[in-house]
């Protein structure tokens, strides 16, 4: 019965995400683009921005050339810069006041996927009043939101052409996702020089969320031709990249593609959502704290063996796509080779593989929310069962 319900979920989702109407955001690319980017600002004749980042991006210098720009440009501007990992309404809150006392027309958002999802909130709730609850699951708000700027930090969520964003209910500590077309920012600057900063672990952590985003998208039922070129374009440059961007920071054209890879990823499960890895993923990060891309690469490799045959022909696809194919292998054999090439990753870039604090007393919740998001969010290639989802979170207690 639950399985019908999931079926139906599936398909008006399909539906919602191919539907929904998106604006389509101007992009600046390459060296400086953030510089560009907030050129463009002034050229538009905005007077007064709010940025929105983080206190340890702020404090460090990074936005150092870009606050300078703007005062260049004669564009005033005041700072938010309380979002912390996994953003809560409460920052969403505090911003928008900020926002609405400082009189600011337009948001720019400077960080990674925490301070893009808590400022594409920020600009929702401005025009949108209510309570943030609200705003949960797939729908279109009825204003468009503040005019908002993104320039990602990291290269891993693809939040800055997603319509989605994921704000956490300091209460119930869920993570509420939000699918809006109104959400997707109307400028982006991919630029990579304000990535170098990002350290090893979050450069694999990021990278491989990157890289989940298209295996998912790839998989999932809604997948279409348009969404399977943007997944494709993404995990070639993951396999090409990520182990060069983790090795040195400062290998821009590494960190350039990877900056790619991310956006396409996004653009991919834009239109198609994603799965299992990130149903059990969000309740990691909920439950233990563990960072987003961390709970993905945990059990990507697992859940893409798991879903079993239903899967073998889309992942030799992708074997072969990485070129790693080898003459006269079945199409299990290939996709088999797939996931080793994922455990390989993984490993070489040392990533944790068990969130800390996790119990055996958890596994039920685990469970029971990643049936249920994934259920009613994703249309996963095939539904899996209370004891599948258990087998594959077990092997994670320490
Ligand atoms: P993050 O934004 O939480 O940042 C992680 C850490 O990296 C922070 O401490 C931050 O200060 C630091 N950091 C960021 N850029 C840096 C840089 N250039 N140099 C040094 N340090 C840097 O991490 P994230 O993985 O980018 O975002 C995760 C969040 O995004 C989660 O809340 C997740 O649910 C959400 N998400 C959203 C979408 C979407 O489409 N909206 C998709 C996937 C994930």
């Amino acid at each position: 019965m639950k399985i019908l319900y999931y079926k139906m979920r599936a398909v008006a989702v399909t539906w919602l995400l191919r539907l929904m109407p998106r604006q389509a955001p101007m992009i600046f690319k390459g060296a400086n683009s953030s510089l560009a980017l907030c050129e463009q600002v002034a050229v538009l004749g905005y007077q007064k921005v709010l940025i929105v980042t983080d206190n340890f991006l702020y404090t460090s210098g990074l936005l150092d050339k870009i606050i300078s720009t703007l005062e260049e440009n004669n564009v005033r501007f005041a700072v938010y810069d309380g979002v912390l990992p996994d953003p809560t309404f409460d920052q969403v809150q505090a911003a928008e006041k900020k926002l609405r006392e400082e009189n600011c027309e337009a948001i720019i958002a400077v960080g990674g996927g925490s301070v893009l999802d808590a400022a594409k909130m920020t600009a929702m709730l401005r025009t949108n009043p209510g309570d943030l609850a609200s705003f949960t699951g797939i729908r279109p708000s009825k204003n468009a939101g503040t005019p908002l700027f993104a320039i990602p930090t990291t290269a891993g969520t693809g939040s800055e052409i997603t319509l989605a964003a994921v704000i956490t209910d300091p209460i119930s500590h869920m993570k509420m996702p939000i699918g809006d077309g109104k959400l997707i920012p109307r400028y982006i600057a991919l630029d990579a020089e304000l990535m170098r900063t990002m350290p090893p672990s979050i450069t694999a952590a990021t990278g491989m969320d990157a890289l989940t985003h298209a295996v998912e998208s790839y998989l999932s039922k809604a997948s279409h031709k348009a969404s399977e070129e943007h997944a494709f374009a993404a995990i070639k440059l993951v396999f090409k990249y990520l182990l060069r961007a983790f090795d040195n920071g400062d290998d821009l054209v590494a960190r350039d593609a990877m900056a790619q890879a991310s956006f396409y990823a996004g653009a991919a499960f834009d239109k198609t959502s994603v799965g299992y890895v990130h149903g059990i993923a969000h309740q990691l990060g909920r439950l233990c704290g563990t960072p987003h891309g961390n709970a993905n690469a945990m059990v990507l490799p697992e859940v893409l063996l798991a879903y079993g045959d239903c899967v073998h022909s889309k992942l030799a696809n992708l074997a072969k796509l990485i070129g790693i194919e080898q003459t006269n292998h079945t199409e299990a054999e290939l996709a088999q080779q797939f996931i080793q090439a994922v455990i390989d990753m993984r490993k070489q870039m040392d990533l944790p593989l068990k969130p800390q604090g996790l119990k055996e007393s958890h596994i039920p919740d685990v469970v029971k929310e990643a049936l249920a998001e994934a259920g009613s969010l994703y249309p996963v290639p095939r539904y899996m069962s209370k004891k599948e989802i258990a087998d594959l979170v077990r092997p994670l207690l320490a």
